[in-house]
């Protein structure tokens, strides 16, 4: 594999790096390839001293502290003393949107991978499971993002999903709408034409497709939960309520789902943890597959993005929802954790030295069209993982290729204020982050959620339209 090894941007003044865990080791590589910056200047808050000597190894100030409430205006105000510099947020139980406010306040960009909330908000808590989900953190991210048009830029959820699957998208839409004879002269360049684009082209809806197909040579231990990046991110996600993007052509509401009474209702959620409710999906590995139906920002976000019209009934918008088959350690540990109700004491997040073989499936999977359905994403191995940069498998660069993208997107253009990943030009960013996703490649399969039954039982289907949630959700 050939890299760009060219600086993309530079940064002036400090960069602060939040978090040293398996998304920040694997970018900080990408960063020193790509980024032009004032290594003098480059600090990373992080608690464990874990990695110190990796740090110290390429020469970066370890200030190891835990953010909280009550120190990160006072800890970011010093690292940012002259309203200038990066911050890059890679951590888990630090408040993103609380940073992101503070990093307006203080003149810097900034980029994120999730809406992380402060610690008390996954698990413990007496909060309601409607308000535990992921729409009111982005609906309060939307507000922020309004209050400072124009302020400096501030990219909202940015690793590969949510980030890079936005980008992926745009591109499958053009790449269907060429082989549907559809003219795409001129590109859309708006959310109206981009979202007319694809309800012209007959698109229902969109999952984030993704198996994950890594293994190591050492069966799981029964009691650790394993899994090929942050187990507190996948443990906290997949135990929020099941979310989703709700499609115009929807017919009813699944068992236990809700929809939203304020803000865009873009989407509804099912009062039943994502990472116990499963759903029929596609992917290139593997084929026909289950995945769970996980929360994510971009299931939201895509709904919102490809919107004609508005609220509860507009005139037209994609069904959107994650799809996820993580590797197969993490399908058992998320199996024992279902069975038990207690979390983990041992976690462990596979590296690219014990991963043995396998890859990662992930891209977004078009259904609906006049093709039937159209897989689209990065196919990447861990061999060819291992080959592009050091610190991460092949999950991780999915992430971390997406981050140097939003970096370089924001340095590129500083005052954009607060955005997420469908409102950033899809092909600059993907122009960065390609050289690092292995074969990026678009797939049409005739399969249908109505197909592929073992053998036939009572269950809830619409034969009449294929492309019902009904006929998706497993349960
Ligand atoms: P990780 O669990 O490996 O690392 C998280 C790091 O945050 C740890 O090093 C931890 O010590 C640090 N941390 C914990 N509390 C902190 C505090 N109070 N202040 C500062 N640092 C603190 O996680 P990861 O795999 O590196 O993932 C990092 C983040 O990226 C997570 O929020 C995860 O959900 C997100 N993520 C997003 C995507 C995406 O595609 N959008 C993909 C993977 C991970």
């Amino acid at each position: 594999m050939t890299h760009t090894q060219n600086i993309h941007a530079t940064i002036d003044g400090p960069l602060v790096m939040i978090g040293f865990g398996s998304i920040g080791r694997g970018t900080l590589p990408l960063i020193e390839r790509h980024i032009g910056f004032d290594r003098a200047n480059f600090t990373i808050v992080e608690p464990s001293d874990e990695y110190a000597a990796l740090m110290a190894a390429h020469g970066i100030r370890h200030h190891q502290v835990a953010l909280t409430q009550g120190n990160y205006r006072q800890v970011m105000a010093d690292l940012f003393p002259d309203g200038r510099g990066f911050c890059v947020n890679l951590s888990v139980d630090v408040g993103s949107l609380d940073m992101m406010a503070l990093c307006q306040d203080l003149g810097v960009l900034y980029v994120d991978t999730v809406i992380e909330p402060w610690p008390g908000f996954y698990f413990g808590s007496d909060i309601p499971n409607a308000d535990r989900t992921n729409y009111p953190l982005r609906e309060e991210m939307r507000a922020l993002a309004a209050k400072h048009v124009g302020g400096p830029t501030a990219v909202s959820c940015c690793g590969a999903n949510p980030g890079m699957v936005s980008w992926l998208l745009k591109e499958a839409l053009l790449t269907l709408a060429t082989d549907l004879g559809h003219s795409i002269a001129p590109a859309p360049q708006t959310q109206a034409a981009w979202a007319k684009l694809m309800c012209d082209l007959g698109v229902k809806g969109v999952h984030i497709a993704e198996r994950d197909t890594q293994i190591s040579a050492r069966p799981k231990p029964m009691g650790t939960f394993v899994n090929t990046w942050s187990v507190d991110g996948l443990l906290s996600e997949g135990y929020q309520p099941a979310e989703l993007g709700w499609g115009s052509h929807e017919k009813t509401l699944p068992p236990l789902g809700h929809r939203f009474e304020t803000g865009s209702q873009c989407a509804i959620w099912i009062d039943r943890a994502g990472a116990d409710t499963r759903v029929r999906s596609w992917c290139p590995t593997a084929g026909a597959q289950y995945g769970w139906l996980v929360t994510h920002n971009e299931s939201i976000s895509i709904a919102d993005y490809y919107t004609l019209g508005a609220g509860a009934q507009p005139d037209f918008r994609p069904t959107c929802h994650y799809a996820y088959h993580p590797c197969n350690d993490a399908v058992l540990s998320l199996h024992e954790i279902n069975g038990s109700g207690m979390l983990p004491t041992e976690k462990h997040i596979l590296t690219e030295d014990e991963i043995v073989s396998g890859g990662d499936d992930l891209g977004v999977l078009l259904y609906g069209h006049a093709k039937g359905a159209f897989w689209y994403g990065s196919r990447l191995s861990i061999e060819e993982a291992r080959a592009n940069a050091p610190y991460q498998n092949a999950t991780g660069m999915q992430v971390t290729s997406a981050v140097l993208a939003a970096i370089v997107w924001a340095a590129e253009n500083p005052q954009a204020g607060i955005v997420e990943a469908d409102e950033m030009d899809h092909a600059r960013c993907l122009e960065v982050q390609r050289p690092y996703l292995g074969r990026v490649e678009g797939h049409y399969t005739d399969w249908t959620p109505l197909d592929h039954r073992l053998n036939s039982f009572a269950e809830a289907r619409d034969d009449s339209d294929p492309w019902q949630f009904t006929n998706f959700l497993a349960v």
